[in-house]
């Protein structure tokens, strides 16, 4: 069986009904059942004022059920926002108030859940609709809706459309060659739209989605051997966990006997790695793809061989995908193409600095600096703002500063990357201006780590805190986070110094 995204419903194939569908943290799906239980979700969304193009939070990690309900979400025409654990509550109901939801589906508990705490209002036959009945977006025909860091301190939607991923579906099948129903290990959470690689490439090529959770992916050695097991045939993640396995010797092809493509994107490809893998698993292709949320998981793409190892120190990110055109505009990656956004959610203002038209098609402004070779060949040099990749996560600083100055005390505050040679970002640093000489943090700041957690997810939480008097402005009155990368990195130099290092 398969899923048929154009015509929005399961459609029988010689794949055998029996064929595995979902392995999930709890449990695992045949197609068959994937197929009955998402009609199954479907009707009892529906009793809860669920309907097409009214937007449905999904909230879990890793359960055959978040999946089941994505599946009958895309049964329902209900567009999907998946929201994984790893965002706390109050993170949660920001993403809700944007959507103006007020239930949304706890797929760890198999039930829907009103976002007051009160349980949720199924309308039965006897009575009306719920009067907390969900509204339907603006936007129609959407998929699904992904919240990225945003500038502002609140969390930015994403809104994409249904002919985006026909688009992406029919890239995947074109030129990925991943074979017939390919099993893809899903690592990165919902809420990452390099997820949607596996969700969508597993429901329309009627493949194998081996969820797998944060507990799973820690036991190194058990995981692989998880892998294996299921007969794992495309690997998809961002580089920076593929990196973390080539510590454990069963990451190889004798581990993985049944690997033939590596689905990079997310974060830079370090030749190191590619080279790495290469000796590892001499016969499978390792695909570089680069793409922003708000362009349907990815756009451009090269297939990483010895030859392009050969050529690049840095490697391109590719030529653009058959369906879409890119181009760089005063230093900037654009693109233009159906898989670009239908927009922000609610943010005209961002909505009409990003996005323009070209060619009477959608297009978008990267942030990202770009190059392009004769023959299209596309280079990405980073970023024009303050966005930041770290461990293949996408964060604006600015909302780490926001949640910063909300704590007590705080007039002014900046998160500080700090850097490794190549340029990725090795941790996060944040410096608050308390106005005190002595560069302690005061008592109300000490438990400032859960004060953050509150808000924010464990991977924008700085590794650090430190008090200064004020914070260095550059020239055009912004904080100036490079000065402070240096008075972190100097200070630190002096003490090595003063300890002899
Ligand atoms: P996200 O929306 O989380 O997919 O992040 C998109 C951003 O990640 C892009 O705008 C780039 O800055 C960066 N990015 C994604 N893929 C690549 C890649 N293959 N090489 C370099 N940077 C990438």
């Amino acid at each position: 069986m398969r899923f048929d995204l154009t015509a929005s419903r399961f459609v029988e194939t010689d794949e055998r009904p029996d064929a595995w569908a979902v392995i999930g943290a709890e449990r695992a799906l045949r197609w068959r059942e994937l197929a009955t239980e998402a009609e199954a979700w479907a009707q009892r969304a529906r009793t809860y004022g669920f309907a097409a193009d009214v937007p449905v939070i999904v909230r879990g990690h890793k359960e055959a059920a978040f999946f089941v309900a994505m599946a009958g979400a895309l049964l329902l025409g209900a567009p999907f926002v998946p929201v994984d654990t790893i965002y706390p509550d109050e993170r949660m109901q920001r993403i809700a108030s944007t959507l103006g939801a007020r239930t949304y589906y706890d797929a760890q508990g198999d039930r829907f859940v009103a976002l007051n705490g009160e349980p949720a209002q199924a309308q039965t036959a006897a009575n009306s609709p719920p009067a907390s009945a969900p509204q339907p977006l603006r936007e129609k025909q959407l998929a699904y809706v992904l919240f990225t860091s945003g500038t502002t301190g609140e969390p930015k939607g994403v809104q994409i459309g249904r002919e985006s991923v026909a688009a992406l579906v029919e890239w995947m099948a074109a030129d990925f060659a991943l074979g017939d129903a390919p099993v893809f290990l899903n690592q990165a959470p919902f809420s990452f739209d390099l997820s949607m690689y596996e969700v969508f490439g597993t429901l329309s090529l009627g493949g194998t989605a081996v969820l797998a959770s944060r507990s799973l992916t820690a036991q190194g050695a058990t995981f692989l051997a998880t892998l294996a097991r299921h007969g794992l045939t495309t690997w998809v993640s961002t580089p920076s966990f593929a990196q973390q396995l080539l510590l454990n010797p069963q990451f190889s092809a004798e581990g993985l006997p049944a690997l033939k493509t590596f689905l990079f994107c997310g974060e830079v490809l370090p030749v190191g790695l590619a080279r790495q893998l290469r000796q590892r698993f001499p016969a499978a292709r390792i695909v570089n793809t680069y793409g922003p949320t708000e362009a349907t998981v990815a756009t451009t793409w090269i297939v990483v061989d010895d030859a392009v190892l050969a050529q690049h120190a840095r490697l391109p990110i590719g030529y653009a995908k058959r369906d879409a055109e890119v181009f760089v505009e005063d230093g900037e990656l654009c693109i233009a193409g159906a898989h670009v956004m239908r927009g922000y959610l609610n943010r005209e203002d961002l909505n009409a600095a990003r996005m323009f038209t070209r060619h009477g098609v959608r297009a978008f402004r990267t942030g990202d600096l770009g190059a392009v070779e004769g023959g299209g060949l596309l280079f990405c040099h980073g970023r024009i703002d303050d966005q930041i990749k770290m461990g293949g996560y996408r964060i604006e600083l600015m909302e780490i500063d926001s949640a910063l100055r909300a704590l007590p005390g705080v007039s002014s505050a900046a998160a500080v990357p700090l850097r490794r040679p190549d340029g990725s970002v090795a941790r996060l640093v944040a410096f608050v201006a308390t106005g005190a000489d002595d560069g302690r943090l005061p008592g109300a700041l000490h438990d400032w780590k859960s004060l953050l957690a509150a808000r924010l997810p464990s991977y924008m939480i700085p590794s650090e805190l430190l008090a200064c008097r004020a914070l260095p402005v550059s020239v055009n009155f912004k904080i100036d986070r490079a000065q402070l990368a240096q008075d972190y990195r100097d200070a630190h130099f002096k003490t090595q110094r003063q300890h002899g290092a």
